[in-house]
């Protein structure tokens, strides 16, 4: 088979700015939807973002159903029950208001009360059936709380499957939400540490978009319908992927240190959505890949400022743990691309001699990461040297992501990834 020489750039439109939430009534309107699922987490069913896009849509005459059970790292479980409830609703629009677990649990809950079908038919393979989306979704609009997923610009849905302790997925095209609207003032609220994890998760979708596996690498699709969402890295995930990295690194540590900071907020929400367009068409790799049986495993966290009642290692936090570990794994297959990423995070790459690049990428990520209270790798959150052959079995299935690593690597090379990530600095 021919190598691939297409790439192509999908994203939801994005409305940008303070107080645009109010604007959902009318986009809902203009997609001519009747009956709204507004999903959201328990967490957030009083907040001021959730009044105002149900009052929105209500002024529009829009009956608009709440949902507050979308559970904040989502479960096969919480999303049956989100599908439950959209098949009984008889609904024609969706709108999502919360984080990435919000967003994604409205999209799938839209999927299969759309195309109704066993639940790991549209899973990614191999641990589901990967079956592509047959058509059309209804029409949804996705309004992020936090600064991180990008959600809100990408066809994925991420959650925990149960029974096998690991993180997976549902991608395609369909599942994109029709709007992203990204307003500024629906992060005010967020606890440092939420901000500090969100924006490392945002970090680095941009450093795997800009390092991943080139699109022309791959193998050209058998036709157009199935050339994947995650294409690798192209000329232009390069553009949203290097601004976002640049935005965020500039404004991470304002927007930790004082929630009242609206410039730095707003940028931290911006670069998300620009690094979600970047990922979303690139892909990300094996920092995104190794962090789902991270997340998987949580033993007793909940780390501070985060209400849960269950032991959680946020998204955010279990990507970045593993990040400088893996840019110094990777470094060696492009160079140049791991310095440019270590320039854009804020690092002086002149006269680097470029066999240090992925030391000095791993090491400025790491120092940002430091600044913003991120704990010191993976042993700071429970895990030892014990549990390395268990977070190996758990990377090994994640497929759809890992597939995009630039570097070819086998057990042994994850084994002494988790190794090195036991510490950060
Ligand atoms: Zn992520």
């Amino acid at each position: 088979m021919a190598a691939e020489t297409v790439f192509t750039m999908d994203t939801s439109s994005i409305k940008y700015g303070p107080g645009v939430t109010r604007e959902v009534g009318y986009d809902m309107k203009e997609l001519g939807t009747k009956r709204v699922m507004v999903v959201t987490d328990r967490n957030l069913s009083d907040s001021e973002p959730v009044t105002i896009a149900l009052e929105a849509l209500l002024a529009e005459g829009i009956d608009a159903v709440l949902f507050d059970q979308a559970r904040v790292e989502p479960t096969d479980l919480s999303f049956k029950q989100a599908i439950q409830f959209a098949t009984e609703g008889q609904f024609d629009g969706y709108v999502a208001v919360g984080g990435g677990s919000s967003m994604d649990t409205a999209k799938v809950a839209n999927l299969y009360a759309t195309y109704p079908a066993e639940f790991l038919a549209y899973v990614n393979a191999p641990i589901g059936e990967g079956r592509p989306v047959p058509g059309k979704l209804r029409p949804m609009v996705a309004i992020p709380t936090t600064a991180g997923t990008g959600s809100e610009t990408t066809g994925v849905a991420i959650f925990d499957l149960i029974e096998m302790h690991a993180k997976t997925g549902i991608a395609h095209r369909a599942l994109r939400p029709v709007v992203g609207i990204v307003d500024p003032n629906n992060t005010r609220t967020l606890p440092k540490m939420a901000v500090a994890c969100t924006g490392f998760d945002v970090i680095c979708h941009a450093l795997e978009a800009l390092t991943a596996m080139p699109y022309n690498a791959r193998l050209a699709p058998a036709s157009p319908d199935v050339r994947p969402a995650y294409q690798g890295a192209n000329p232009i995930s390069d553009v949203w992927a290097g601004r976002a990295i640049e935005m965020a690194a500039q404004n991470i540590v304002r927007a930790v240190e004082d929630p009242s900071d609206d410039e730095a907020r707003g940028q931290m929400i911006l670069a998300a959505s620009f690094a979600g367009i970047g990922f979303g068409n690139a892909g990300v790799h094996l920092v995104n890949g190794m962090s789902y049986p991270v997340s998987g495993m949580v033993r007793d966290d909940v780390p501070e400022g985060y209400s849960s009642d269950y032991p959680i290692i946020p998204h955010g936090m279990a990507v970045t743990l593993n990040g400088p570990a893996v840019f110094r794994f990777t470094a060696p297959v492009d160079p140049a691309r791991h310095l440019y990423g270590a320039e854009l995070l804020g690092a002086d790459v002149s006269g680097v001699d470029p066999a240090d690049a992925g030391e000095v990428l791993a090491t400025t990520l790491a120092n940002l990461m430091r600044e913003t209270g991120i704990p010191n790798g993976l042993s700071a959150v429970g895990f030892g040297p014990d549990d390395v052959p268990q977070l190996v079995a758990g990377t090994l299935p994640q497929h759809r992501v890992t597939k995009l690593c630039p570097r070819p690597f086998d057990e042994a090379d994850l084994e002494r990834l988790f190794l090195d990530a036991m510490t950060c600095w």
